[in-house]
Parts: structure tokens; C-alpha cells; sequence
């Protein structure tokens, strides 16, 4: 694979030019959302600019056209995360309708009084509030893994959850507060022994590990294409295709069906009958374009720069006095959490975004496992393909200053 060479990779991306109070921009919030390279911006322009139009049912050229580009997504989605087969590719608006499509669909046809249903102490709340939603309607069962002090889960305690009880576990495969990279084999295939189904939210996973939902033998997979290089507005959810085709569908409307009369409607196969209505063509179709970039670059060379990234980080943030970071895992994707003694999260933020760095601040949407950690929230450094060491020097001295100034 070609050499990775991060200077001619940032040029790719037109953002990182942006200056903010005279100071290049220092963007470390990638685990909230990528920055785009220029084929995407430029896939969706030309998508608008040259063959808008509504897919599937027009038989003009640009209908064709449209709906080749779609569908082509849909075959690189396929190998980016080696699905079996297409139509096990269902395009939704990000993990966050992925998970709530399995909610309210296999869930309600599924979860009955007493079951039980199996999440982590480190869920995205995305991987929370559905089941509640279902488990109060259902009046079904919310366990939940612990969490260790070093931020990883307590897999003796997951295997004791488990019971003949146990309808579905549904776990984060990297997390966004910690970067905490979880067992998902392991807890994937106790719970097929309870035979339980099991649903991995790859909100953070995706872009930096390989993905293999066969070799996974997961039932379910969510991810967003604004975390991987692409457009917001669009998601992926990956099911088992006799999954899929037992479950009721999600919306109804116009793409999903077969045939409507008044008595009874029949449903368009996998994997249109849960794409109802005129679905995010621009944004599917530009998703393309990002999977075939981070493809192009190679997933190996950019996890190597990641690592680097998150060791030379951690180095670094350990010299400074009164700062913890907060999940120290033994495999972590490249996300560093941390929080200073006497300092509030929020104002190093807004210091750091004086110096023009962008980190995140706060509860990252895992108010649970704030409080298992029992803090109010951290600062979150997350690191992309485009990420330098230069940046990470920046934000330490950015640091210093901010405990001059605030402590
Ligand atoms: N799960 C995790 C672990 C996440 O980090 C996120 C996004 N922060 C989500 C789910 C939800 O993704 P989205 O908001 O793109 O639907």
C-alpha cells in the first residue's frame, strides 16, 4: 500500500485551511464528526449539479443514473463492511435511526413482559433511550454491564447477566467518551448461546477498525456516514437478511411497498421495504465516495497514524499537572478523555477554542457513565487521519496556558 504521508493527506481537506483568531484551525473533535475530503463536497455538487432526480420509479436518464449512483453505494457499503449481501444494506439518517429502526421493528415483535435486554454502562444514549422506550412499553427488563475503573467492561459480570431471559444485547464496539475498543466477539457469541440477538452500535467503530460483520456473526450493525469521512444525514443499518425479512417494517409510504389496496398492502422486498419515502440520494451517494477515499489510503495505514496519535497524546497529556484521563483500556481507538483538577471542563474548552482548537467538552451523550466516573463530564481529544503531532503539541501548550490562567 502506497506510503502514508499526512501533510499531502491534509490537503485533501479544505477545512483544515480555516483560520480562527488568526490560528490555523486544530480540529480534535473527530469523534463527534469528520471533516470531509474534497471528492466528497465534490460528489455531492456534481450529484446536483449533473443528474438530480428521484430514484427507482423514473425511467428518464437521469432517474437511471440517480439511482445507479445509489445503488453502487450500496454495493461498496456491502465489502466496506463485508455484508453478505446488499440488500442487507439498509440506508438510514445515521446509527441513531439504525438502532430505533430495531426498536421499534424487531423489538415490538419481539420483546415480551419479563425478557430481558443486555446493554453497556458505556452506551451512547442513542443505545439507551430506545430500549427504555421499548422496555416501558413492553414491560421488559434493562440490565447493564459494568463498567471498570479503567474504563473497560466488566465481562465477568456480562456473562452472569446472561440468562435464558436475555432477548438481545446491544453493545457500543468503540466508545466515544473512553475510545474503550469492546470485546464484541466474545459478547456477541455468549449471547447466541443464549440465543439471544445481538446489535453493535459502530457509530465510532467504523472508521478506524476493520469491520467483518460475517466474521462478527453480529445480527445487527449501525453506523453514520458523517463519522467516516461523509455527508451528514445519512446512516447504515446491517442486518441478517432472515432478520430482516421477519420484521415488520419501520415507516410506511411510498418505496416500501409491493402492492397498496384499502384491504391490504404487501411490502417490497429487502432492502427497500425499510426505505420508505425519497431517501438522502445526495448524501447516500456521496457516502460512496468516502468509503472508496479512507479505501484508497488504506484502513491499516491510517489505524498505524491513529495509534500514534492516541500514544504520543497520552504521553504528552500525562506531564501536566492534575490532569486524569479518564479510560485507560488496554485497546482504544483514538479518542483521549481527560479531566484537571479544579478546572471545568467547559473552560478549557472555550480557552482551547480562543487558540483555534476544537475539543469537545461534557457528557458526550454517556451521562451514565459520567456518573459512574462520578464527574460531570470530560475534555475529549479525538484524532483523525489528518491529525498531526504538531496538533497535539498545540493543544498541550494550549493546556499550560489554561491552568496558568484558571487554576
Ligand atoms: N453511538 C455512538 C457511540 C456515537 O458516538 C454516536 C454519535 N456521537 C451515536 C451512536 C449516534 O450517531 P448519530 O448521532 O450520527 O446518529
Amino acid at each position: 500500500s502506497p506510503v502514508f504521508d499526512v501533510q499531502s493527506i491534509r490537503e485533501f481537506f479544505p477545512i483544515l485551511n480555516r483560520e480562527l483568531n488568526d490560528k490555523r484551525l486544530v480540529y480534535l473533535d473527530n469523534a463527534a464528526t469528520s471533516q470531509k475530503p474534497q471528492v466528497v463536497i465534490d460528489a455531492l455538487s456534481n450529484y446536483y449539479s449533473h443528474y438530480n432526480a428521484n430514484i427507482h420509479r423514473g425511467i428518464h436518464t437521469l432517474a437511471e443514473e440517480a439511482t445507479a449512483a445509489y445503488e453502487s453505494t450500496r454495493v461498496t457499503v456491502r465489502k466496506f463492511i463485508n455484508a453478505l449481501l446488499p440488500e442487507e444494506i439498509i440506508f438510514t439518517r445515521g446509527a441513531t435511526e439504525g438502532i430505533n429502526l430495531v426498536a421499534y421493528t424487531w423489538g415490538r415483535q419481539n420483546i415480551h413482559s419479563g425478557d430481558e435486554i443486555i446493554i453497556s454502562g458505556m452506551e451512547h444514549h442513542s443505545n439507551i433511550v430506545p430500549w427504555q422506550i421499548l422496555c416501558e412499553e413492553k414491560q421488559a427488563i434493562l440490565k447493564v454491564i459494568p463498567v471498570t475503573d479503567k474504563g473497560e467492561l466488566d465481562m465477568e459480570a456480562y456473562k452472569n447477566l446472561i440468562s435464558s431471559k436475555t432477548k438481545l444485547v446491544s453493545v457500543v464496539h468503540a466508545s466515544n467518551s473512553l475510545g474503550t475498543i469492546n470485546p464484541v466477539k466474545e459478547i456477541i457469541d455468549s449471547a447466541h448461546q443464549v440465543g439471544a440477538v445481538v446489535m453493535i452500535d459502530g457509530a465510532q467503530s467504523t472508521v478506524h477498525l476493520d469491520i467483518d460483520v460475517q466474521q462478527l456473526d453480529c445480527d445487527f450493525f449501525a453506523f453514520s456516514g458523517h463519522k467516516v469521512y461523509g455527508p451528514t444525514g445519512v446512516g447504515v443499518l446491517y442486518g441478517k437478511k432472515e432478520l430482516l425479512e421477519s420484521m415488520p417494517p419501520f415507516m410506511g409510504g411510498g418505496e416500501m411497498i409491493k402492492e397498496v389496496t384499502f384491504e391490504k398492502t404487501t411490502y417490497a422486498d429487502l432492502p427497500y421495504k425499510y426505505e420508505a419515502g425519497t431517501p438522502n440520494i445526495a448524501d447516500t451517494v456521496a457516502l460512496k465516495s468516502a468509503l472508496d477515499f479512507i479505501n484508497e489510503i488504506g484502513k491499516d495505514a491510517i489505524r498505524k497514524h491513529e495509534n500514534d496519535l492516541l500514544k504520543y497524546a497520552t504521553t504528552q497529556l500525562e506531564t501536566l499537572p492534575g490532569l486524569r484521563i479518564i479510560g485507560k483500556a488496554k485497546e482504544k481507538v483514538s479518542v483521549v478523555s481527560f479531566v484537571m483538577q479544579n478546572i471545568h471542563p467547559q473552560d478549557i474548552g472555550v480557552l482551547l477554542d480562543n487558540q483555534g482548537i476544537a475539543v469537545r467538552t461534557g457528557h458526550h451523550c454517556t451521562q451514565p457513565l459520567m456518573t459512574r466516573f462520578q464527574i460531570p463530564g470530560t475534555v475529549r481529544a479525538s484524532f483523525a487521519m489528518y491529525n498531526t503531532k504538531e496538533e497535539i503539541d498545540k493543544l498541550v501548550s494550549g493546556l499550560q496556558k489554561a491552568i496558568k490562567m484558571l487554576s
